[in-house]
Parts: C-alpha cells; structure tokens; sequence
C-alpha cells in the first residue's frame, strides 16, 4: 500500500521544508593562530559520526510533523 506523500506541514500548512536534529560527533572546527575563526565551508563533512534524530520538524512552526523513517517512506526518499 503506497503512503500518502507529506508535501506540507499538518499544523501551519507550509511547504517551505522540513529539517531533522543531527547530534555531530568531533566536527573539527578551524581556527586561526590569533584564535578567530579560519575558513569552516566543509565542517560538518569531516564529523566523525552523525546521529541522526528520527523526528522531521516544519521548518517554518518548528513543529513536530512525522518521524524520519515514515517521512521518507512517505516521499521516495532514500534515508542518508
Ligand atoms: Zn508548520
């Protein structure tokens, strides 16, 4: 049985987007020798382990719309 696609937020009706909660474990951050920040473009690469949180929240609300595995489910989408 095909699920509905979630293409908008249950609580405030948007279709901006959603976002999930990612612990990251060990992202090296650079920095300078005087201690301002270097160049940091690629940061979250580098992390060492990521854990993913499994609730997907609107991105506008910040509500709490679906867990992660029914929302790519949901939307063909292949979990990273
Ligand atoms: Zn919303």
């Amino acid at each position: 049985m095909k699920r509905q696609r979630i293409d908008k937020c249950p609580h405030c009706n948007s279709d901006w987007g959603v976002f999930v909660k990612m612990d990251l474990i060990n992202v090296p951050k650079n920095l300078n020798f005087d201690g301002t920040d270097a160049y940091n473009g690629e940061m979250y690469d580098n992390a060492e382990k990521i854990i993913e949180k499994p609730t997907v929240y609107c991105q506008k609300c910040g509500k709490a719309i679906c867990r992660w595995d029914t929302f790519c489910a949901s939307n063909d989408i292949i979990p990273f």
